[in-house]
């Protein structure tokens, strides 16, 4: 398997898009670390690797918890002893028009984002240093690019960790780190299945696949960037969304 005896961290890994993720990557060989905000729903994805025959490790992380970031590093050097892979994936919506955003909810959905990707990315690339190498994906999002109405702080995260892609390849690709985004359309999952019918009717008429995207496209993007496939390609930003925006 192409990522045998390499170490992945998934954030959010337990459910949607990261499970999808940690899931996939497993089943390519890596060890996987998966976190969640509780130790049970990581430890589920966990137990879904470790019976697909593969090594797996949940752990309770708050990404937007520095300390909660830390500790988890921590405990990765202490059991794995290195980190090959991270997926930057956790993250949150707290929708509403500007004229009614309240500070708490910018400042959430900024801190779990962008702050949450930032202190992950700076404790990985410690210990991928010392390796002398290492992948960096980062889950944004095509409202990142196109913007939303009602989604000011989200995009604002997103576009931001698009910015913090393209700055963190350019400081880490002398030592062999590539660091990506991907920004997935429209994709299934609890985050979207809020969304009203009218509104989901309204989104499937923009794109031109015509339909809505499934965690596992997003997984196999993730993939192909972290395997021997995407060695060259870093700083890149990968829409993975039906062709919804281009
Ligand atoms: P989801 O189903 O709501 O899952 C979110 C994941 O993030 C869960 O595992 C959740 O863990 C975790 N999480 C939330 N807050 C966290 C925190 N403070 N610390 C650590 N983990 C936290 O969302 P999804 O749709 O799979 O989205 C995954 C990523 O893709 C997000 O960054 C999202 O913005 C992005 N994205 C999604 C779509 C889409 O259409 N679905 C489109 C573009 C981008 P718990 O189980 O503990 O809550």
């Amino acid at each position: 398997m192409s990522l045998s005896g390499r170490t992945a961290l998934v954030t959010g890994g337990s459910r949607g898009i990261g499970r999808a993720v940690a899931l996939k990557l497993a089943r390519e060989g890596a060890e996987v670390v998966v976190t969640a905000t509780s130790l049970e729903r990581a430890q589920k994805t966990a137990d879904e690797i470790t019976a697909l025959g593969g090594k797996a490790l949940a752990v309770k992380v708050d990404v937007s918890n520095t300390s909660d970031v830390e500790a988890l590093f921590a405990r990765i050097t202490e059991v794995f002893g290195k980190l090959d892979i991270l997926v930057n994936n956790a993250g949150i919506t707290r929708d509403g028009l500007l004229m009614r955003m309240k500070e708490a909810d910018w400042d959430a959905v900024l801190d779990t984002n962008l702050k949450g990707a930032f202190v992950c990315t700076r404790e990985a690339v410690k210990l991928m240093g010392k390796a002398k190498g290492g992948s960096i994906v980062n889950i944004s999002s095509v409202v990142g690019e196109m913007g939303n109405a009602g989604q000011a702080n989200y995009c604002a995260s997103k576009a931001g960790l698009i910015g913090f892609t393209k700055s963190v390849a350019k400081e880490y690709a002398k030592r062999n780190i590539t660091v990506n985004a991907i920004t997935p359309g429209f994709i299934e999952t609890d985050m979207t299945d809020v969304l009203s019918a009218t509104v989901k009717e309204d989104l499937l008429r923009q794109i031109p696949a015509g339909r809505f995207g499934k965690p596992e496209d997003i997984a196999n993007a993730v993939f192909f960037l972290v395997s021997a496939m995407g060695s060259y390609i870093t700083g890149h930003v990968l829409s993975v969304n039906g062709g919804m925006y281009m």
